[in-house]
Parts: structure tokens; sequence; C-alpha cells
């Protein structure tokens, strides 16, 4: 190089100076400097992890001027010489002998510099939210003394709530520049215009230009449709007086993008006008879910307001959502240059993917971002299903077929589960990388034990390839409306799973736990571990179903803090049975469900006491009595579904007061014969009277006015004369509902404790 060209380039000069020279952080003699109040909390979690590492408190300074002599972090503070152009969100840092200058556009340069600098050149890790891991270097120094990211994507997240979790965020670079802009755009619609344009609106059921009827709101007063209500509101898309609205309400100065994102809460009614029922290429039934297919009517829709709007701004763009009725491609409609499109998967699968997002591309899309909103329903939060390089794998795809960004909602929420939220965060940050290598990446936090963690998350990988992506469309269809989880739940776990999985990843992760670790690390394995005992639980109790597994559950759950009810548990219809299983704690399992349906008879003149109706026999039953009831609903209404019920005595029950017997046979365990036995009741509305083979043994009688919510216990060890297994017991019970439901409604069950 000659000597003069030096001179043109003093920066470079500057660069292969410094990079022969050692460059060492010495905390003791550091001090954090930022510069503008936006970098005051990423100056402050800088200083967090600095003091972590070096075991120091280095001060942090933002007046400005840093005192003489120390070594600086400047946070967002150009080096000297260095010029002030950059992309969009570019981040970049450089060391000098006498401090780090953290540096880029301005808006969020510095902030990724910060963490780019403290993942690449000291080593830390975030594989989870809260979490900060390291290998304590010593002495520090530096590897590097620059390094430069730029953003691949415009649009980067996955959505979370909790501070922790906005914290991870940042530290993954996520953000976005140019962002297009989505979510439900006509909230605010009705209540300006509801009165002077109703032809802007969707023409609802009752025929009428307003929004679809919920109770409680008055649509002949537009001022109510605030926050929830406003959601009901739906556009006619065709009007192109609506589409004129649109365009003169958006700010173009100052925005380039229109949202014509449409509202998605329940009651759906799109518009049924003839001008919009002529858009749809296949004749929708309106109304419902996804069966509908509306997209041409959506993407005409698009085209409208984009040939308004390019009129105004040539570098206009249309933003909405591929969502449900509008997730699969237009069949019809060509989509015009200028729309950003937010894909809304309901497939899972690759092959799916694929067939999606070319299928849109097809149609003319050139700009689109991959808005996964379903994953929610692949958190369980208490089964390790190793999906992550599955949707790792699908996130490359759509890089492929170049996507402009990810806006996905959360997958995690337990620590078997921080690496699938993980390596996308990592893909979004630098797609070039692969599966693997962003495994290695988070491992690497556990330092020691790094191969260990790796084996745990490979060992469900592998199940998951082998036996649950097989079978992915069986499990989504079995939980309705693309509900992984709940499709496992109801039925799938039984194939994903067995016992040996869980001893074997158990293993895994007690040799994890066993090498020389960090406390953070170690406090990871060990609630990987726990959380992995609480997989093989659950499993237990759904697949293979017992009351010993549940009770185990329920008690796992109550020692370790575990909520009782895990997840959506409650809301998917108990799976483990731990609501049962709580009801029924002070008695000893097994727990015996009596039979769903019993014998009954009606007593409108209460005379079955005096004639002794008590006495009855399960020979005679079933030709003396009125025919068979469910004992988990009220005998107004036992569910339609149940043939065994006859309509004659349906009609006769319809709207029945007064007293009613139910009857039934049990058989008591021989063993049983030294304990106290029980049967108890769910609930029973009103009072009732229990007999066993004759002779009253209890009572329960309508009291407090929630009684008939009340579940309890009745002793009939005084009614069972032979304790032969094989001897059915006659059960009878005698309710008596004086006003409103009546009958035995939830479930009746044979139980014994220890006698005293
Ligand atoms: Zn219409």
């Amino acid at each position: 190089m000659k000597p003069g060209l030096l001179c043109f380039f003093p920066a470079l000069a500057f660069l292969l100076a410094l990079s022969a020279a050692e460059i060492v952080i010495k905390p003791e003699n550091s001090v954090i400097s930022y510069y503008n109040s936006r970098d005051r909390i990423v100056a402050f979690d800088l200083k967090k992890h600095l003091d972590l590492i070096f075991s120091s408190n280095i001060p942090v300074t933002s007046d400005g001027k840093p005192p003489e002599g120390k070594f600086v972090f400047h946070v967002g503070k150009l080096p000297p010489d260095a010029k002030a152009e950059f992309k969009p969100e570019e981040a970049r840092w450089l060391a000098t002998p006498e401090g780090i200058y953290f540096y880029g556009d301005r808006n969020s340069g510095s902030r990724h510099a910060v963490y780019n600098f403290l993942e690449d050149e000291l080593g830390v890790r975030w594989p989870e939210p809260g979490e900060i891991m390291f290998i304590r270097p010593s002495p520090i120094v530096l590897g590097k003394v620059s390094g430069a990211w730029t953003p691949p994507f415009r649009v980067r997240g996955i959505r979370g709530r909790d501070p922790e979790y906005r914290l991870w965020c940042m530290r993954m670079c996520f953000g976005g520049h140019d962002q297009p802009q989505v979510g439900h755009a006509f909230t605010d619609y009705w209540e300006k215009f509801g009165k002077t344009n109703p032809e802007f609106f969707a023409l609802n059921s009752s025929g009428k230009r307003a929004p679809a009827l919920k109770s409680g709101n008055d649509t002949d007063n537009p001022a109510a449709f605030h926050g929830k209500n406003s959601q009901a509101v739906k556009m006619c898309v065709s009007s192109e007086a609506l589409h004129r609205k649109i365009v003169e309400k958006w700010n173009f100065k100052e925005k380039r993008y229109i949202n014509i994102c449409e509202n998605d809460s329940p009651p759906i009614e799109f518009c049924s006008c003839e001008n919009c029922r002529k858009l749809d290429p296949v004749r929708a039934t309106l109304g419902n879910y996804y069966p509908d297919f509306l997209t041409d009517r959506y993407v005409y829709f698009a085209n409208a307001v984009a040939k308004l709007a390019v009129a105004k701004r040539p570098d206009a763009r249309v933003c909405y959502y591929a969502y449900n009725e509008t997730e699969r491609p237009p069949v019809r409609e060509r989509i015009s240059a200028n729309h950003t499109i937010g894909i809304v998967p309901t497939v899972f699968t690759v092959e799916g993917t694929e067939k999606l997002l070319s299928g849109w591309k097809k149609a003319g899309a050139t700009e689109f971002f991959w808005r996964p909103n379903q994953h929610t329903y692949f958190n369980s939060g208490c089964m390790p299903f190793g999906f992550e390089k599955h949707f790792f794998n699908i996130l490359c795809l759509t890089v492929k077929h170049g996507t402009i960004g990810f806006d996905y909602s959360s997958f995690r929420s337990h620590p078997t589960l921080s690496l699938s939220d993980y390596v996308l965060a990592k893909g979004m940050k630098d797609p070039s990388r692969n599966y693997e290598y962003w495994l290695d990446h988070y491992c690497s936090a556990f330092g020691e034990s790094a191969p260990y963690v790796k084996e745990y998350h490979e060992y469900w990988r592998r199940n998951w390839e082998k036996r649950i992506a097989p079978h992915l469309d069986e499990i989504l269809k079995k939980g309705r409306y693309y509900n992984f989880v709940r499709g496992m739940m109801w039925g799938e776990l039984a194939k994903s799973f067995e016992e040996s999985d869980f001893d074997a990843t158990d293993k895994i992760l007690e040799t994890a736990l066993s090498g020389k670790l960090s406390d953070s690390a170690r406090g990871h394995i060990a609630k990987m571990l726990l959380a992995n005992k609480h997989a093989r639980l659950v499993y237990r109790s759904i697949a293979l179903k017992s009351d010993e597994n549940s009770l185990a559950l329920l008690k796992f759950r109550e020692k370790n803090n575990i909520p009782i009810l895990f997840g959506r548990e409650e809301k998917w219809g108990d799976p483990c049975e731990i609501k049962t299983i709580l009801a029924l704690r002070e008695y000893d399992p097994p727990f015996i469900r009596t039979n769903l349906f019993w014998y009954f008879k009606l007593d409108p003149s209460d005379t079955g006491v005096k004639e002794k109706w008590f006495e009855a026999s399960v020979k005679t039953f079933s030709k003396n009595w009125d025919g068979m009831l469910p004992t988990d609903s009220f005998w107004e209404n036992p569910p339609p579904r149940w043939k065994q019920v006859s309509p004659e005595l349906r009609g006769k029950l319809k709207n029945y007061d007064g007293t009613g017997w139910y009857a039934t046979g049990l058989k008591v365990p021989a063993e049983w014969k030294n304990r106290d036995v029980y049967l108890y009741f769910g609930a029973v509305d009103e009072s009732c009277w229990i007999y066993v083979n004759g002779k009253e043994v209890g009572k329960h009688i309508f009291k407090n006015s929630y009684d008939w919510t009340v579940p309890f216990g009745i002793r009939i060890n005084d009614g069972i004369t032979n304790w032969d297994s094989s001897v059915y017991q006659n059960i009878i019970v005698r309710v008596e509902d004086k006003a409103g439901m009546g009958g035995i409604w939830k479930r009746v069950w044979l139980v014994s404790k220890a006698g005293k």
C-alpha cells in the first residue's frame, strides 16, 4: 500500500493500528456513559451484564462528560472519524484502548450493538426471559475490535407481555423499520359513520347495514360501540364510498401504509349484500368461521383501495391479513403490486406451508410477512413435544419465499420449551445459519453440560419426527380449530409418548446436573428436570388413566408450587382429572365411578315412602320404573344425545318439581369390608335420602341457598349385609326438588377410606 493512500482512508488506518493491540477491559476503571434518554434502558442492562460478569459495580453517567482517564462504554456515541450514515437499524461497535463505542442508526443501532457485543464478544446467552448466562472470562481480552449487524428483515418479533419477556425481546434484537400497519382497522367506523353512511357497513343477518347483533348492544346507538363492542363491526367491502372514505382518512403524508384488516371477534357476520356476494367465487354461508372462503372479495377490496391510494402517493401499500376466511389465496382476483399481506397460517406442515406461500405468490403477492398466531395452540406448557426444528424449518421456508419479517405468537411458557422461541428469534436475526448452529448456540449457555442439554432436545426432536409429525393432521383435527395441545390432551398423547421416554430424558438431565455448572445453568437444568418429571405425570394421568396417576400428579403440583389446574386444562375438560381427584382426595384410590344411567321413577303424589319403594331391588327396577336418567344432568333437560332417555320420560320431566327416585345396583369390593365405604355425590338438587338394600343410611337436606351445588359423602356400611364382591347392592336415592332444576346432576362415586 502506498503511504499516500492512508490519507484517504483515515478510519481504516485507525482500525488496522488497533487490531494489533490487545484491548483489555478493566472493570474497576470502567464507566458506562449514555447520551440520549432512549438509550437509558440498554445502558443499565449493559451495566447489569458487566457487573454480573466482572463482579463489579460500574457507574453509569448520562451528562455527556464521562470522567477522564476511565475506560468508557459509550452507548449511543459515534467514534472519532466515523460517518453518521447507516442503513435502517444498522448496529456497530468499535473498541479502542480508551473505550468501546456502541452506535448506529439513531433509533435502535446502539441498542442492537450492545446486545451483539455481549453475545458475540463476551459469550452471554439468554436462553429464556429473565436468564443471563455466561462463562466468566479472565482476563477480559477482546478477541475482536469491532462488530456490525444489519437486520435481514423489516419486521422481527415474538409477542409476549411481561416485562422480563420484553427485555428478552430487546436482547434478541427484535424490532423493525418501515413496518406495515395491521390490526383491526375499522373499530371506530360505526361510531363515526353509523348514522351518516350506513352503506359502509356489512348487511347483517337481520337485514340491516349494521354490526352483528349480540345481546346487550344496541346498533341504533352507534356511540355504544366502544371497546369490545366495536369488534362487532364489519364492512361492506364492495362499497365504493367506503373505498373513498378509507383513502380520504389516510394520513398519506406521514404513512405509506393503509390498514384494511377487518375485526375478527364473534359474532362474525360478513357482508351479505348482492354486490359483495358476487365477488365470491364460491357461495359462502357467511357468519361462520373458517369454512368460508372470502379471499377474492377481500383482494378485490384491497385492489380498489390501492388504486385510489397510489394516485395520492405512488409508493402506497395496502395491508391486510390472510386469515381464517381469507387465508387461502384468491382464485379469481389478481393481487396488484402494492399489497403487503400478513399470512396467518392454519397449516403447520412444511408441505402445507409451501403450498400456501406459492399459492399467494402465484396470485401476484409480492410482499408478505409471517404471522402465525395459532402457535399458542402448540404451547401446552407441560409436554416436551420436540417441534423446535420443525418450526425453524418452516421459518426457513418463508425466508426462501422472500418474507419481509415475522410477527409470531409465542410457543413458550415452560423450561422445556424455551428453545422453541430461541431458535425462531435467532432465525430472524441471522437466517443464514441452520437449526443445528442455533441449537449449539443455545446449549452453549450450559457450559460443561451443553452436550447433555443438546441430547435432551435431540431426543424429543426425534420423537416428534417419528411419532408426532406423521399424524399431525389427525391431532389438529381431534383438537378442533387447529388446537394441537387439545388434540394431544384429548387422546393423541398415548400414541406419542412412552414411559421409557421419560426414563431416558430424566437420566440425561440428571447427568447434566452432575457437571460443573454456573448457578444459573444449574437452576435452568433443575427446572427442566422438574418439568420433565411433571410431563411424565401428565402423560400417565391422560394416557394411562387411573386415579392413582391423577392423584400423584396433583400431589406433585402441590409440592412444587405448580398451579393445580395447569395451563388450559380447566377449559379443556380437566383431561388429567385433577378436579375430580381434588374433590375425592379425603378418600383413598381407587375411586369407582357408578353407572352414568340410573333407573328413575316419578313420585308426583309422594307416596313412595309409604309404599316402601326403597325396598325395590335390582331385579325389579327395569320392570316397574319409568326408565333411565343420566346422573350428570338435571332431570328437566338430559342432553338430547342420550337415547337411553325415552321421549315420554323427557316430556314428563320437562318442568317437573316434586319427588323422584333413582336406583342402581353396585358391586362393592370385598376387601373394603373393614373400611368405611361411601357414596360420594358431586351434587344433588335439592334434598335427598339414601337407602342401601332397603335401609336408610343417610340424607342430605337442602338448607342453605347454595346446597344444591355442594358435594357430599354418605357412609353406606350399615346397609351392606353381604360383602361378597359378586353381589349387587341395591342403591336407591329419593330426591325432593321444590323449585327450579332438580335431580342428581353431578356424578356419583363409590369410594372408601380406612375405618376408624
Ligand atoms: Zn356488501
